[in-house]
């Protein structure tokens, strides 16, 4: 399966569709990704929080995989915020990918009662002038945090990397990255598969187009533009995940996911979401 790209605001072409190895341990991540980059995944979200960007690299360095076919993206940690610290988190993480370059880097969360994110964000500015990531950018950002941070630093986010899933679609957000030519990336798009992959409407529309609810559900997504990186760390649903590009949705099936708003959280607010 070969996956469309999104063309971010720098030119840099990132897959839409990705895998993500949140809660993977590293000694199974190495088994996971090798699945996936099978599959035809090219895309890959790791974190420095999820504590197996050694078991990525592994998979990818033997992948024998051309790294400029790759996209890999990490992300900082909210204890590494601040310009020097995220200086060090990023070189050890590049160190754990044993990569020369990151494809994109994150800040994992706003944090904003640390009040460190644009000071961390002219961090990632110097790594992406020095080429060692090739597009950065925030995740878990509200429109107010991105607003702040673009007032007072000079790129543009590439991407901000939200949960968004049916029962949480993110309008708002959408609109406001769309004006701003921020993509928006769907962390846990199938809602990390609890209750929504049994929604009446998703497993109809799933029968109609034979499908399986999961597929319905990133097919959702990514006719709406989003980048999505489902995770799973079983074979045939690693392969499931990505056969999302040989059929469609119809205007009638989209409303019908589209209606299944609730504005429903599954993580924590971006708002006040404060770990180290
Ligand atoms: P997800 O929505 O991708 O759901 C994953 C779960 O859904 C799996 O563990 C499995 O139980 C189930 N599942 C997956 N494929 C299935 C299939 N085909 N059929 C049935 N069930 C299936 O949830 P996620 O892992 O939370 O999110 C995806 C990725 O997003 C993460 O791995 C991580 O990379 C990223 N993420 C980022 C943040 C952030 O703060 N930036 C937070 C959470 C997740």
């Amino acid at each position: 399966t070969k996956v469309p790209p999104t063309i971010l605001n720098n030119g840099v072409e990132m897959p839409q569709l990705g895998f993500g190895v949140w809660q993977v341990p590293d000694a199974e991540a190495e088994r996971a990704v090798a699945t996936a980059l099978e599959a035809g995944y090219r895309s890959i979200d790791t974190a420095a929080i999820y504590g197996n960007e050694e078991g990525v690299g592994r998979a990818v360095s033997a992948s024998g995989i051309a790294r400029e076919d790759l996209f890999i993206t990490t992300k900082l940690w909210n204890s590494d915020q601040g310009y020097d610290s995220t200086m060090r988190a990023f070189d050890a993480s590049l160190e754990k990918l044993g990569l020369e370059y990151v494809d994109l880097y994150l800040i994992h969360w706003p944090v904003p009662s640390r009040g460190d994110f644009v000071e961390t964000y002219q961090a990632f500015e110097k790594i992406y002038a020095d080429g060692r990531a090739k597009a950065i950018g925030v995740s878990n950002f509200l429109p107010e945090h991105l607003e702040t941070l673009i007032a007072q630093t000079s790129v543009i986010p590439a991407v901000n990397q939200i949960e968004l899933h049916p029962h949480l679609q993110q309008l708002a957000a959408r609109e406001f990255h769309a004006e701003q030519g921020i993509a928006t990336e769907a962390w846990s798009p199938l809602g990390q598969g609890k209750g929504l992959l049994e929604v009446p409407a998703i497993v109809a529309i799933g029968q109609k187009h034979n499908r399986t609810p999961a597929q319905i559900v990133l097919r959702w997504h990514i006719q709406l533009g989003t980048i999505v990186i489902p995770k799973s760390v079983t074979p045939s649903r690693i392969k499931e995940n990505i056969e999302v590009f040989d059929f469609s949705l119809d205007t009638e099936d989209m409303a019908a996911i589209s209606a299944l708003n609730e504005d429903r959280r599954i993580g924590p607010d971006p708002a006040t979401f404060d770990p180290s």
